[in-house]
């Protein structure tokens, strides 16, 4: 596995394979080795799997969690080699941008609801840094997880708008045995709430199978059940349109409920698709 942390050396490199990115912020978990056995099989047996990790400064709004998001440098180059990666990028802040940047990428439609509402500026700085990424890594294809809804459904907005000639390839959300979606942020739970966060999924589940088409009644659902867990406070279930992430009247096959519930100081966000 080649580890390069400088744009420089990434461009050096002869980059001749199709080439499938994974792009993290490190903690490797479950889920990210998910993406890279996904990632492998597009990649075939010609081509090489990138991961980039950087925890990117640019999508935490002022006051959250950039200086305690877990850092786990060796742990997670093992992580790669065991998982068969072939280049791990893993620039510093300042490699990636310059102290008087100016230029930024914003999508304007999607970003504004839900997660963009409740942490102005964290869309602006994904966009960013993974237009950064394609730009810097030029993969054939790139790979995100469906825990990250909206996200994905930014970046796919980004590839369009901008003509990135690059395929994304959606992963269904990995979870833990109980349920809650795997997320380097877990590790700041302490037991009483990572027990009670099971209460997001189990919320979605009952909502989706609850048998109500209604917007309001599917919403009512999921609040009672997350309701149940004391050290849960809502910041938004909503049900929307997956393309637009529009609100939506009632459930179809275009439809998907997402949830941000906090804990203490930690947001966790889950969402699924109705029918
Ligand atoms: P992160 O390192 O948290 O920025 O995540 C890197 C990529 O992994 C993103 O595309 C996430 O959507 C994806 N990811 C993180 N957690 C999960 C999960 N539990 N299931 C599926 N994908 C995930």
């Amino acid at each position: 596995m080649k580890i390069l942390t400088t744009i420089a050396e990434v461009r050096a490199e002869a980059h001749r394979k199709p080439r499938v990115l994974v792009p993290t912020m490190g903690a490797l978990h479950k889920a990210h080795g998910e993406l890279i056995r996904v990632a492998r099989d597009a990649a075939g047996k010609r081509g090489e799997v990138a991961v980039s990790i950087f925890v990117n400064p640019l999508q935490f709004e002022p006051g959250s969690d950039y200086n305690r998001y877990p850092r786990a440098e060796k742990a997670d180059e093992e992580f790669c080699r065991n998982a068969g990666v072939d280049l791990l990028f893993r620039p510093s802040a300042d490699e990636v941008y310059a102290h008087d940047r100016s230029t930024f990428v914003e999508e304007t439609s999607l970003s504004s609801t839900l997660e963009g509402k409740s942490r102005p500026g964290h869309f602006r700085g994904v966009c960013t840094v993974v237009a950064k990424l394609f730009n810097i890594l030029a993969p054939d294809a790139a790979v995100f997880g469906e825990k990250d809804f909206q996200q994905l459904a930014i970046i796919r907005r980004m590839v369009r708008d901008l003509n990135f000639n690059i395929d994304i390839i959606a992963v269904p959300t990995i979870r833990e045995e109980d349920g809650l979606a795997c997320s380097s942020r877990n590790q700041y739970l302490n037991s009483d709430a990572r027990n009670q966060a099971s209460v997001l999924y189990k919320a979605l589940q009952a909502a989706a199978n609850s048998g109500k088409k209604s917007a309001s009644e599917i919403v009512a659902v999921a609040r009672e059940v997350i309701n149940e867990a004391p050290l849960a406070r809502i910041d938004y279930v909503e049900l929307v349109h997956a393309d637009t992430l529009q609100p939506v009247q009632a459930a179809g096959p275009s439809t998907a409920l997402l949830v941000a519930v906090i804990f203490g100081k930690t947001r966790l966000i889950d969402n699924i698709r109705l029918r």
